[in-house]
């Protein structure tokens, strides 16, 4: 017979490496179900910090600070990928944490990520590995245009640039390598992606426990602006059924493969499939299967809540915050239902420019929250940063609705009032 696995009940407390606003949520969660909750993150204004019961204010591989996380918690987990795998391999040795070293090491890193996904038997968008100038001269012609990515650090579009040419190839390799702290020594890996003719993106927030089970949010619809996720679509209508059941099954084969524990979230591309035999997967000998006419291609991992996962705050009977709180609890994983159709709007720093100034001679004011907050299903979150700063990522607002016009209606006035580009219904 198994041994069933402890499980940590409310009244217990649960660390979260980094005090970004996807730990401000994961406190305000865990908080809400009775737990106490211990933040790390050297930034002492840091928005997690400024809600948790504790906050260390050291850093990620500082000893001392790591064993006064340990000396309070019962279980830690992770708000960002980009966390020392050491840290959590050390902390591993003394008590639950969740995603393991190993997981993290893998969505860490771009190649690496790219080769479990072909593990697993799901498409990807046909690359390079660029480690070297020897591997930048011998590129096949059929990957350009493109977007040289580097391997590591990469987010919100940032370490990424998109080349038409081997001229501009080279030239974009140099820029990434020179933010390597110049008379680099090693190469600073980076894998060269197809630009791909996106139709639209998607996106899976599930949370996989130590037993293997697998609950899954409903699929999200992504809209990005400069590689910015700006919408978040979760509604009946926004994706073909039978994509969301491939999106899901995909997803899950992922995190099972991985022995994934705790919440993880799978971006997808989607693409109007054109011919049986399928251009994107020119070059490559894998085969892509069609959902509905789309194929979808699996474009990274984040092993945490993700942004586009906002909306299951307001929307959902159960958040991907606390499913990262019931993962990391050894808690029960009953599948979250979506109790109405819901929007999230991504809040930059720019939002904050008084009119007529620049980022680059900013003058900031705060938006008009007054009249947003006057909409009917308007749900505000700040993430309590103490400075704007262009593109930076402020907080959100979701809309919901019974009513799928209704909520475009109320899109429409938000992206008035704030000065926001419109978008589109699918
Ligand atoms: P980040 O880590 O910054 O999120 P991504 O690799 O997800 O980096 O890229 C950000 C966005 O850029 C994607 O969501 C997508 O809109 C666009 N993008 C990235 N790779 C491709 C590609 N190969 N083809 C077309 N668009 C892409
Ligand atoms: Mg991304």
């Amino acid at each position: 017979m198994q041994t069933p696995i402890k499980s940590l009940l409310p009244g217990a407390t649960l660390g979260v490496l980094g005090g970004g606003q996807l730990g401000r949520m994961f406190v305000h969660c865990a908080q809400r179900m009775g737990y106490k909750t211990v933040v790390l993150d050297p930034d002492p204004q840091s928005p997690a910090g400024l809600v948790s019961h504790h906050h260390i204010a050291k850093d990620y591989t500082d000893p001392q600070g790591l064993r006064e996380l340990l000396g309070l918690c019962d279980a830690v987990t992770t708000e960002f990928e980009n966390v020392p795998a050491d840290a959590l391999q050390a902390l591993a040795a003394h008590l639950p944490v969740n995603p393991s070293a190993f997981a993290v090491s893998i969505a860490q890193d771009r190649i690496k990520e790219k080769k479990h996904f072909t593990d697993c038997k799901v498409p990807v968008a046909p690359y390079a590995e660029i480690s070297s100038v020897e591997d930048l001269d011998s590129v096949a012609q059929h990957l350009l245009p493109g977007i040289l990515k580097t391997a590591r650090l990469g987010y919100d579009g940032k370490g990424q640039i998109r080349v038409k040419t081997q001229d501009e190839l080279k030239l974009a390799w140099r820029q990434l390598q020179s933010t390597n702290g110049g008379g680099v020594q090693e190469y600073m890996p980076c894998v060269l992606e197809k630009l791909l003719p996106l139709d639209f993106e998607c996106s899976v927030v599930l949370a996989r426990n130590e037993r293997g089970e697998i609950a899954h949010l409903p699929v999200q619809r992504n809209i990005h602006r400069d590689g910015i996720l700006a919408l978040t679509q979760v509604h009946t209508g926004c994706l073909p059924l039978e994509l969301e059941r491939l999106a899901t099954e995909h997803a899950s084969a992922i995190a099972t493969e991985l022995k994934y524990v705790g919440v993880l979230c799978v971006e997808f591309f989607v693409i109007k499939q054109m011919h049986p035999d399928p251009k994107i997967s020119q070059g490559s000998a894998r085969t892509t299967p069609s959902a509905a006419g789309y194929e979808l291609v699996v474009n990274e991992i984040a092993p945490r809540p993700h942004n586009s996962g906002h909306y299951s705050v307001e929307a959902c009977d159960i958040s991907q915050f606390e499913l990262q709180v019931r993962s990391l609890a050894n808690l029960p994983l009953p599948r979250p239902r979506q109790l109405c159709p819901a929007l999230m709007l991504n809040l930059l720093g720019d939002l904050w420019l008084e009119p007529g100034s620049t980022p680059a001679h900013p003058v900031w004011r705060e938006p008009d929250w007054s009249s947003v907050l006057a909409l009917e299903g308007v749900h505000l979150n700040l993430y309590g940063k103490n400075e704007p700063r262009s593109l930076r990522k402020m907080g959100h607002i979701t809309i919901t609705s019974p009513d799928t016009h209704k909520l475009y209606e109320t899109l429409e006035k938000v992206t008035a009032i704030l000065a926001l580009p419109r978008f589109q219904k699918p």
